[in-house]
């Protein structure tokens, strides 16, 4: 399995998370092993989970939000009352996985405050090793143009101008696997694009909240509010090199690496005029569009070309 460099730095804050993911108001699955278990050492579990539309088993969570065991303290009672057993999601979250042909990868989702405080203040290139061999010829290509692309972030010194330049890739690169001919990616040179302009920002905004679930006030608030400069240089690279390492392979799904590429630039976009502390705004992209595969749909059908 390949992971960013910070990835085993992780360590969760518990009482003293600020944010915590347990009063997020997801609706959190419950695997069957993690629940047979529970209906012998959490009396209650019954009563506090459901089940879900999909016929899976969810926590109930609260009016305010938050997961029926999440106490006043800031502790979860599950874990206190199994000694740490926590189910496959709790115990795995923030990690994400992505299963690829011939290799995993893993990272952490910047909804949680922890995670996001820590990939933002990377000094280092984290990306730097992630280089991998697969049969698959086409993601080979993806592979190869997607390490192009985080060198070119990590030494680029204008953010903005790495994510114009990474737009122009996909643009090329779509090009190629259009007519066929993806092998050539390695000619390609980065040939900047134009990112999304003020007016096409405030459009784009004004469909997220018309077309898209909303899950939050703050996120509401946040996306009619007035655009603002957030980000240092730092925190605005060490986001544009985790979307990319997020994203741009999954475009082997659809072979549609300019709508991979126009989802990154436009989360970066976003997320450099949302708020401050920039922090607080990439929590709320990854919690209301990251998390929810609906709101991430209509944003890559909104962001396709033809
Ligand atoms: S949001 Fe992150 S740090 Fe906070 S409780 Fe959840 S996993 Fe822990």
């Amino acid at each position: 399995m390949f992971t960013p460099s910070y990835f085993p730095e992780f360590s969760c804050r518990a009482a003293r998370c600020g944010d915590p993911c347990c009063a997020a108001g997801w609706q959190i699955p419950l695997d069957d092993a993690s629940y047979s278990f529970y209906l012998g050492a959490v009396p209650d579990i019954a009563e506090k989970t459901e089940p879900a539309d999909d016929g899976s088993r969810v926590f109930k969570t609260l009016p305010d939000g938050k997961c029926g065991y999440f106490r006043s303290d800031g502790l979860c009672d599950i874990y206190i009352k199994t000694g740490g057993k926590l189910c496959e999601i709790c115990s795995k979250y923030p990690r994400f996985f992505e299963e690829y042909d011939g290799f995993t990868e893993a990272g952490l989702s910047l909804s949680c405050p922890t995670a996001a405080e820590l990939v933002l203040s990377q000094k280092s290139d984290c990306y730097a090793e992630l280089f991998r061999e697969t049969p698959d010829p086409l993601l080979q290509v993806l592979v190869n143009a997607r390490r192009r692309a985080s060198q070119m972030i990590f030494a680029e010194p204008d953010p903005d101008d790495a994510a114009g330049k990474l737009l122009g890739l996909g643009a090329d690169l779509q090009g190629l696997i259009d007519v066929g001919e993806p092998e050539r990616a390695a000619e390609l040179e980065f040939s900047p694009m134009e990112l999304l302009d003020g007016a096409e920002m405030a459009e784009a905004r004004r469909l997220i909240l018309s077309e898209t679930e909303i899950l939050s006030e703050k996120w509401g608030h946040a996306l009619s509010a007035k655009p603002v400069r957030a980000g240092t240089t730092l925190e605005r690279r060490n986001y544009l090199q985790y979307l990319n390492y997020r994203y741009f392979l999954k475009s082997i799904n659809t072979e549609d690496v300019f709508t991979e590429c126009s989802l990154i630039c436009f989360l970066y976009r976003l997320a450099s005029e949302l708020c401050e502390p920039f922090a607080a705004g990439v929590r709320l992209i990854s919690r209301e569009i990251e998390h929810n595969d609906g709101n991430l749909k209509v944003l890559r059908a909104m962001l396709r070309v033809g």
